[in-house]
């Protein structure tokens, strides 16, 4: 090969842009954001190239086929991970990757492992939420679907864990500021997840954009070679972030220009280099000019190459398949998975009894009055990285409306026969104005356009006071849109925007029981008017089949299992507000406020009651290779059916440097019919009740520690007993 084909073989080109040139003359290995005709005609394209290198085809892929009209959208990651159930997102990413692969596309971005910290971060709601144990089981079971019998499989297709690393480490929730981590730190929690995978075969890992310690992870030699490479022996391929090499020159301004940050990023052993169309330049002065040799690329090409052996490209592109397309895409099953993981993935967080909605046997017929702005809303129900949320451009109106069931939509097709259900919108969220700093950032992509919460209309308000006096009951869907939401899109405050908490007031002041969903990408602070409601649901953009699944719910048709994988605040100014935070500081709260989260991390009512009794560890004392053996006893003493998540969660008592003071490190989901006792076992293994020490390495500290078991992270909704590990 020669030095323009090596180098063009790194680089992995937006499709949107001019095909011709990206493989005719800078002879791009791969491309991403295209649409079905863009991969037919670049494949066209390679064959006009000298050794007619197939390309590897990519997309965000991340909660279903997300840009591919009538793809099947499941709930966002966030989402998922309210279920608790790996085998559930390990069925989800084989459905998308079937769907994906018939498409013509090779490779997915996705899972995103990065840990939800401050809640303003506009990528929450990509995240598995705040907790690495739990992350790293649903993560490996993403990449587990995603790459099926392995890359042979025709179904299969590549996973990327990204951001590597600490990427969600923000500052005030900016994003891809400057990560203020320590190497202890990125070890005890931000990496984890990632060494999990990668151990587990995940064929790719993506780099995050930002700095740590004043070095893009792009060029973080101690992170990619000593950490990735060497320690976890990662022989995958590594994909920079969007243009994170040119990015070191105009954003973070670290190297003078893209001759010096090519060489950094291939000396830093970068393999696909993402949409910096200069690299081919920069390299080819690099290797000109005698500061990279031709032979320092072939690393990188040979990880590249490889893929597309192993997926079998030289002999079949994978184009897209229509007859494979017309069989999977959307196809009837897909959807039925779809609402199995809609239910799932809410939480009921709060419930006077109101819920369920008397639907059953001979009960009266209701009125129901539904208000606010997102009862209807198909496209925004979907969140970030779903039809026309903004990253691609050929599905402008999103996905076919017939698709996707709102809660308006679930509620109407629900309900017993001769029950009404009516619906005003109540509120609007937000007006949007162009940025006045310009159409574009510095390297030409578009700046969003600045969000300003919409004024209280006290008509539209008006009307849902009368709609709700004249009802049984009022359902309010509030909470947030696409453009409060994903990259460069964090938010100052956690508040519902616009009209929405004088809705709430104003309904909740009719007396009429007023049902709260929350529909919203990520954690939201509640008016204090929600403390007082019925109830509170909170669907984290549940994907199309939502509405139906929160219809169901309301309606007793299925019972509530979400459980959070994120903390919520009761105040923006609370943040963080993750369970798993280190101990020790001065007292436990503001002058002006509890520091207790609204909700924590592992909460989640159902409609029964569970309680747990007697918790026992085997044997207290367990060597470093043991395993710690307990068991509970669950009684539903309620009347419906539950799914009920069992948590464990280990303190360990005396640390040689500050630690979190419990971290989760395994649980359990039982199914418990009325009146069922269960005695539900839990192992952890001694090896994992580790700490990083100060040296930043992770051990197993002998010691006493506490074993806490029960339905939340909240001390109160737990047992505990003691373990001792010997030396
Ligand atoms: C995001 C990645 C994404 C990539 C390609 C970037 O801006 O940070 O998560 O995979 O774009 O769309």
């Amino acid at each position: 090969m020669t030095p323009e084909e090596k180098v063009g073989q790194m680089l992995q080109l937006d499709a949107r842009d001019d095909l011709e040139d990206h493989v005719l003359r800078r002879q791009a290995g791969s491309i991403l954001h295209a649409s079905p005709e863009r991969i037919r005609a670049a494949h066209e394209l390679t064959d006009r190239t000298r050794l007619r290198i197939p390309l590897l085809v990519a997309e965000d892929c991340i909660h279903g086929h997300s840009f591919f009209e009538g793809a099947t959208i499941f709930p966002t990651q966030l989402g998922m991970a309210a279920t608790w159930d790996p085998g559930l997102v390990e069925r989800v990413a084989r459905v998308t990757a079937v769907e994906v692969s018939a498409t013509g596309i090779h490779w997915t971005f996705s899972p995103v492992l990065c840990i939800a910290r401050d809640l303003r971060w506009g990528r929450v709601n990509e995240t598995f939420g705040e907790d690495p144990h739990l992350i790293g089981e649903l993560a490996s079971a993403a990449v587990r679907g995603y790459q099926g019998d392995g890359l042979s499989d025709p179904t299969a297709i590549l996973a990327a864990a990204k951001h590597f690393a600490g990427y969600s480490e923000t500052q005030g929730g900016r994003d891809a500021s400057e990560a203020d981590l320590s190497r202890r730190k990125l070890r005890a929690w931000h990496l984890p997840p990632f060494e999990r995978v990668a151990r587990e075969g995940c064929r790719t890992f993506m780099l995050g954009y930002q700095t740590i310690d004043g070095v893009p992870i792009t060029v973080n030699d101690w992170l990619l070679s000593d950490v990735l490479r060497g320690e976890w022996g990662y022989t995958g391929t590594l994909v920079t972030d969007w243009d994170n090499v040119g990015r070191m020159v105009w954003e973070q301004k670290v190297q003078p220009d893209l001759t010096a940050a090519a060489t950094a990023a291939v000396r830093a052993g970068n393999d696909m280099v993402m949409t910096t169309p200069g690299f081919f330049e920069g390299a080819l002065a690099a290797i000109e000019e005698g500061r990279l040799t031709s032979a320092d690329l072939d690393d990188a090409v040979r990880r590249i190459l490889t893929l597309k052996f192993e997926l079998g490209l030289f002999e079949d592109r994978r184009r897209p398949a229509p007859e494979r397309i017309e069989a999977a895409v959307g196809a009837a099953a897909h959807a039925e998975l779809n609402l199995e993981v809609a239910r799932r993935s809410l939480v009921l967080l709060r419930n006077d009894g109101t819920l369920p909605l008397p639907a059953g046997g001979n009960a009266p017929a209701r009125r129901i009055a539904v208000v606010g702005p997102l009862a209807d809303d198909a496209q925004a129900q979907l969140g970030d990285w779903a039809g026309n949320s903004g990253q691609a451009g050929w599905i402008p109106d999103g996905h076919p409306r017939h698709l996707i069931s709102t809660v308006l939509d679930g509620l109407r097709e629900r309900v017993p026969d001769g029950w009404s259900v009516t619906y005003t919108r109540g509120a609007e969220i937000l007006e949007l104005a162009p940025d006045p700093e310009g159409d574009t950032f510095p390297d030409g992509q578009p700046r969003p356009p600045v969000v300003t919460p919409a004024p209280v209309d006290e008509a539209q308000l008006a009307e849902a006071v009368a709609a709700a006096r004249d009802a049984d009951y009022v359902v309010a869907v509030v909470g947030d849109r696409i453009e409060l939401i994903g990259e460069g899109r964090s938010t100052a405050t956690l508040d519902l925007l616009g009209g929405q908490n004088a809705l709430l007031e104003a309904v909740a002041a009719t007396g009429t029981p007023l049902i709260v969903v929350l529909l919203a990408s990520k954690p939201q602070v509640l008016p204090p008017v929600v403390d007082d409601a019925a109830a509170l649901v909170w669907a984290a953009n549940p994907g199309m089949r939502g509405g139906r699944a929160l219809a169901e719910l309301l309606l007793g048709e299925i019972e509530p299992s979400g459980r959070l994988p994120v903390s919520f605040a009761r105040h923006v100014g609370q943040q963080p507000t993750y369970y798993n935070q280190v101990r020790g500081q001065h007292g436990d709260r503001y002058a002006d406020l509890t520091q207790r989260p609204a909700f924590a991390f592992g909460e989640g009512l159902s409609y029964t009651t569970i309680e747990y009794d007697g918790l026992h560890v085997a044997e207290p004392r367990v060597g470093p290779g043991g395993v710690v053996r307990a068991a509970v006893t669950l009684r539903n003493t309620g009347s419906r059916p539950a799914l009920e998540t069992v948590q464990a969660y280990v303190s360990d008592l005396v640390t040689s440097v500050s630690w979190a003071d419990q971290e989760l490190k395994a649980f359990r989901q039982v199914t418990l019919v009325p009146g069922e006792e269960r005695v539900v076992d839990l192992e952890v293994p001694a090896a994992d009740c580790t700490i990083v020490d100060a040296a930043g390495k992770r051990v197993v500290e002998a010691g006493d520690f506490e074993l806490r078991v029960g339905r939340s992270s909240q001390q109160e909704d737990q047992l505990t007993a003691r373990f001792t590990v010997t030396a």
